[in-house]
């Protein structure tokens, strides 16, 4: 057994709008969110993902320093970085792409460097599914884990090759809005059962500010949503999320149900840490320590004594 994690996913720049500002170009990207996140608990995790001419060293020299692995990141100079805006409403809990660049995206060939084709686990950030497909068709061995992601923009055009995707892995993570569009069922309890039939043994259905849950065949985990006296920036929530989550998991013996219960809090930990500036700012200066009073926080949160006589 190795503990290594593959993810793929997007280095991107955004620019983000909600009610409490306006930035200009900042470091987003799936796999930047997840590999921040994931860096707390592996050393051994490498990226998959390609970049422009315009990304800045200043932003490669971060990734390095958090020990991910950028052997599998290609760069073409002639090229720009994707590029996604965003605007979120005043709940927060939902958004509106203004614009989506693909720029480089259009002509990545993922390739998956020899000493990761045979990671323990594989993390599928939100992407275009046949890019997904590509990653995995690469490994050598079966991984004891695949985790995947997707959103709207991929579910409404993509959904044969998703579907196919959707099948291979054993956990997706998705929103309540992309589990009801997914299945056309508005009950998450049903959606989660027609997406277990679509393949995942595990589904988790993030819920914003209101947390998150984890559905295995007849088991449901229903992890709270902390709540912060302050969000600024809900952008990149949900990759924390799912890389804290995996990255729990890469470094456990075992996998089963209480040790997802565990990944969904650690993961939820992480992107309440996400959600209290814009960006990636938070979860860079995140510690480990401060990670783990929060976790504590969360098990205060929802310990409660009752006596029924
Ligand atoms: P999240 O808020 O967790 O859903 O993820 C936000 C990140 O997803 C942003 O940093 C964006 O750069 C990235 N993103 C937005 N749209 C896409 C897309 N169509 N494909 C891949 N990544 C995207």
């Amino acid at each position: 057994m190795n503990n290594k994690l593959l993810v793929l996913g997007t280095i991107a720049y955004d620019a983000i709008e909600t009610p409490f500002g306006k930035t200009g170009k900042i470091l987003g990207g799936c796999a930047t969110y997840i590999g921040l996140a994931a860096s707390h608990f592996t050393s051994q995790c490498g990226l998959i993902s390609i970049l422009g001419g315009d990304f800045e060293e200043k932003h490669l020299t971060l990734l390095k320093e958090k020990k991910l692995d950028l052997e599998g990141v290609e760069q073409l100079q002639e090229e720009k970085t994707f590029f996604w805006s965003g605007k979120y409403h005043n709940d927060l809990n939902t958004r509106t792409t203004l614009e989506t660049q693909l720029n480089v995206l259009t002509k990545f060939e993922p390739k998956v460097p020899e000493k990761f084709r045979d990671a323990r686990m594989v993390l599928l950030g939100n992407l275009d599914p046949n890019i997904q497909l590509k990653v995995l068709a690469q490994m050598k061995q079966q991984p004891d884990l695949i985790v995947m992601d997707t959103m709207n923009f991929w579910i409404e055009s993509y959904r044969d090759k998703l579907d196919e995707l959707i099948a291979k892995v054993d956990v997706i993570s998705i929103n309540d809005e992309e589990a009801r569009q997914l299945t056309q069922k508005h009950s998450l309890v049903e959606a989660a059962k027609d997406l277990q039939a679509m393949g995942p043994k595990y589904v988790v259905i993030k819920k914003g500010e209101h947390g998150a849950l984890l559905f295995h065949g007849s088991n449901i985990f229903c992890a709270p949503g902390l709540p912060l006296e302050e969000v600024f920036d809900p952008t990149g929530a949900g990759d924390s999320f799912i890389g804290g989550f995996t990255a729990y998991l890469v470094q456990r013996k075992k996998i089963n149900f209480e040790e997802m219960k565990t990944a969904v809090i650690v993961g939820s930990a992480m992107a309440s840490f996400t959600v209290q500036e814009f960006g990636t700012t938070a979860l860079e200066k995140m510690t480990f320590l401060q990670l783990a009073q929060r976790i504590q926080a969360f098990k205060s949160l929802t310990e409660f004594d009752i006596e029924l006589t």
